[in-house]
């Protein structure tokens, strides 16, 4: 089945791995709905960009802490699209600290936005979804969502957490023809892990490049970063026919970091 004229709402696409799942489906002839923070001026380019690969894309500014902006952005997308047949729950970010030193702020917004965001985009788009008899959810969890690293408590936590509301919504919508499944990847350069890396040489006393080297590839057995593409192409995988009879789990893209 061709994805032509569906419609997939991404969360935090303004940037990363999201904008780049938006410009792979936009190439599959899916209309986009795009969500993030940042300049204004560059998410109009990021839109206008879209559109010229013949498709419609709007933009929602929704703060994946609010429910309300979150419940209003599906109605905006089904209002203006007519639909929301694919759902990437991308939208994230991360902090470095000790677990006793650990910002509550910062703790609160990771749950918030790695995690409870994706309980409050797939409530909203559920029901519309089985209306129509056919969905796709696609978390995009981490190689955390499978294994932890210091410092990390509460990503690792979210990310987790994330894992069993993919296997818990896939089991209550397995008939529907709506599957639900997360995509596990290892270190992807992108702005958020370029921030890590300062991050991470401070809380450990070393410097950045140990960081590139001893801590984040020392477990990606291929000492190659994930590219955005590879993570994106995941994503058109599990929305195809092949797919179909996949869900409630994940697939892996970490460079064999899992494996060990
Ligand atoms: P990024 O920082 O490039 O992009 C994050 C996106 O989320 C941005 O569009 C940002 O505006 C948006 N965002 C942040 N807070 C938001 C909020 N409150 N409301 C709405 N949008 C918000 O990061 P990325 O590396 O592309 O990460 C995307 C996802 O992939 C995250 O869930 C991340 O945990 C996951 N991931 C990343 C890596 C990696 O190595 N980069 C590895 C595994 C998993």
């Amino acid at each position: 089945m061709s994805l032509k004229n569906k419609v997939a709402l991404i969360t935090g696409s303004t940037s990363g791995i999201g904008l780049g799942i938006a410009h792979r489906l936009a190439e599959s002839g899916v209309h986009i709905v795009m969500n993030g923070f940042g300049d204004a001026e560059a998410i109009e380019g990021h839109r206008s960009d879209i559109e010229a690969k013949g498709v419609r894309c709007i933009y929602h500014a929704a703060d994946m802490t609010k429910p309300e902006e979150i419940q209003d952005m599906v109605k905006t997308a089904k209002d203006e699209l007519g639909q929301v047949d694919v759902l990437v729950n991308n939208a994230g970010i991360q902090h470095v600290a000790p677990v006793d030193e650990f910002p509550i702020e910062k703790w609160d917004a990771i749950i918030a936005i790695n995690m409870s965001s994706a309980f409050h985009t797939i409530r909203n788009v559920l029901p519309h979804m089985k209306q129509q008899g056919w969905g796709r959810v696609i978390n995009i969890a981490s190689a955390h969502g499978l294994v932890a690293s210091p410092y990390k408590s509460a990503y690792v936590t979210a990310k987790h957490g994330i894992m069993g509301l993919t296997k818990t919504v896939a089991l209550e919508v397995a008939e529907k023809n709506i599957t639900v499944n997360s995509i596990c990847p290892g270190y992807v350069k992108t702005p958020l892990v370029e921030g890590q890396i300062a991050d991470t040489a401070r809380s450990r006393g070393i410097t950045e490049e140990q960081v590139v080297n001893d801590v984040m590839l020392k477990a990606q057995a291929t000492k190659k970063f994930v590219t955005i593409e590879q993570v994106a192409e995941m994503v058109v995988f599990l929305c195809g026919d092949a797919a179909e009879n996949m869900t409630g789990t994940h697939l892996s893209v970490d460079g064999g970091w899992t494996a060990q």
